[in-house]
């Protein structure tokens, strides 16, 4: 089981409420129940992926049978989880002087792409 705010697996017992376990995460704080979601996470992926390749939000939900929102909400944690990752990626390769350079490399092209001269680079 994982959190359901946060995706971690550190979780712990919180006591019950109206019968049902309550649980709660090391890592955010959040307190939540052990119920199954509504939606499995392959629809999720799909759900995503859609609004990735320009589906739309309202077709996307349409097509999964949900509502906008809730295809807003797992865009909005899916990016995320990636923005998490994407520093701790980060901070694997500050700590590599080798692949410094490249940060550099990514550093310039974004700069080259927003003055429109990208043709300078190569
Ligand atoms: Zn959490």
């Amino acid at each position: 089981m994982e959190c359901k705010c946060c995706g971690s697996c550190k979780i712990k017992k919180n006591g019950k409420s109206l019968g049902k376990q309550r649980y709660k995460c090391k890592e955010c704080g959040k307190t939540f129940f052990d119920t199954k979601p509504k939606f499995s996470e392959e629809l999720k992926q799909k759900a995503i992926l859609m609004y990735l390749n320009n589906v739309g939000v309202r077709k996307t939900a349409m097509f999964i049978g949900c509502s906008r929102t809730t295809v807003t909400n797992w865009v909005k944690k899916a990016k995320e989880k990636l923005d998490k990752k994407l520093k701790k990626l980060r901070l694997i390769i500050r700590k590599r002087p080798i692949l410094l350079s490249w940060t550099k490399y990514i550093h310039m092209f974004k700069k080259t792409k927003k003055s429109n001269r990208m043709d300078c680079l190569f």
